[in-house]
């Protein structure tokens, strides 16, 4: 996700992390919000700048436990506490894959490895040295977010270099018990982006290479922001996860959804759809705003969420992470760069 988030309430509110917290949320501020997936898997929300119900990490537990996605780095004690209540002290986590380096994704990597002194810190080799030295990505997400940046996704730390194990195109992490997570290099959304295939549970951990998924409508929407996204990479990325026959996708925004093959398809629809919308708005002549507001209207139809009546607070859901001007702008800048590299 690369919008600019709109906030809660006002910036300027003394109350406004209180606001944020509760929110739709009947267990109070702190309290670890955690859900049994079954084969050991937990559902983690991250909450990321203290909204609930759109960033998801997972825990499987076993001999090796291991974390997929952190969170912000804000959301690292929100991940502790999680952790906690899940049994999985300081010394027990053994890795933490991140699905790609986006801040929401990884941006905690640094604080959850001082936190867990013996995990190892498993990210695609595209990202591996973002996360070593953060200073590059977090100045380019300095330029995207401005002064919204470290409210809404903190700082990265550092992980220390000999903490990180660099995957391939394919890869596993041991899970203890003979059970592994297959890694799946799946490029598109981001350079760096992998799935993940739970070999007990058929579960497929699928980042944002298949869309932002909102479980309150079932509603589907593409993730295709700069500077990465392409098209045919990323449709080729669906059609491996397709082919890998999972049982379940388990999204990071957010949650699980079990009807993979539909779900599959409808990505797949959804990228090809965002793109001629956009590629409409630019034979027109539009500019990128007017262009985001156009795809905006033209693709509003196809999603519950934003149907008239719908409850605003889902609807937000999708702005926040997966926003119409960050899909536009991604889906624009990759038409620019073909334009260019086919010199008209
Ligand atoms: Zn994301």
């Amino acid at each position: 996700m690369r919008t600019p988030l709109s906030s809660p309430v006002s910036d300027n509110s003394p109350v406004r992390d209180d606001n944020a917290t509760t929110d739709g949320n009947s267990t109070g501020p702190h309290a670890p919000d955690v859900t049994d997936l079954g084969n050991d898997v937990f559902q983690i929300d991250t909450r990321m700048a203290g909204y609930p119900g759109i960033t998801a990490g997972y825990l499987i537990r076993g001999s090796r436990p291991c974390l997929v996605e952190t969170g912000t780095a804000p959301s690292a004690p929100v991940v502790r506490d999680a952790l906690r209540t899940l049994g999985v002290g300081p010394a027990d986590l053994a890795s933490v894959v991140v699905t790609h380096i986006h801040l929401d994704h990884a941006g905690g990597a640094g604080d959850i490895a001082a936190m867990y002194p013996a995990a190892e810190i498993v990210v695609h080799n595209r990202g591996a040295r973002h996360l070593a030295d953060p200073s590059r990505l977090m100045a380019s997400a300095k330029m995207v977010y401005g002064d919204a940046l470290d409210r809404l996704f903190g700082t990265l730390a550092p992980v220390p270099a000999d903490r990180i194990r660099a995957l391939d195109d394919v890869g596993a992490v041991d899970l203890g018990g003979g059970r592994s997570l297959a890694s799946y290099y799946s490029p598109g959304h981001a350079k760096h982006h992998v799935g993940l295939l739970d070999s007990l549970s058929g579960d497929l951990y699928v980042g944002d290479a298949a869309g932002v998924y909102i479980p309150d409508t079932g509603d589907l929407r593409p993730a295709t922001p700069p500077p990465d996204f392409d098209l045919s990479v990323a449709v080729s990325s669906v059609r491996l996860f397709a082919s890998l026959e999972p049982s379940r996708l388990l999204f990071s925004h957010y949650g699980p959804a079990t009807d993979v093959a539909a779900i599959l398809e409808r990505s797949v629809e959804e990228l090809h759809v965002w793109v001629a919308a956009t590629e409409g708005a630019r034979a027109a002549g539009l500019d990128l705003d007017h262009a985001v507001a156009m795809v905006r209207e033209q693709t509003r139809w196809r999603y519950a969420s934003l149907a008239d009546g719908a409850p605003p607070e889902v609807a937000e859901k999708f702005e926040r992470i997966s926003g119409a001007a960050s899909n536009v702008g991604g889906i624009w800048h990759w038409l620019e760069k073909a334009d260019a590299d086919s010199g008209r």
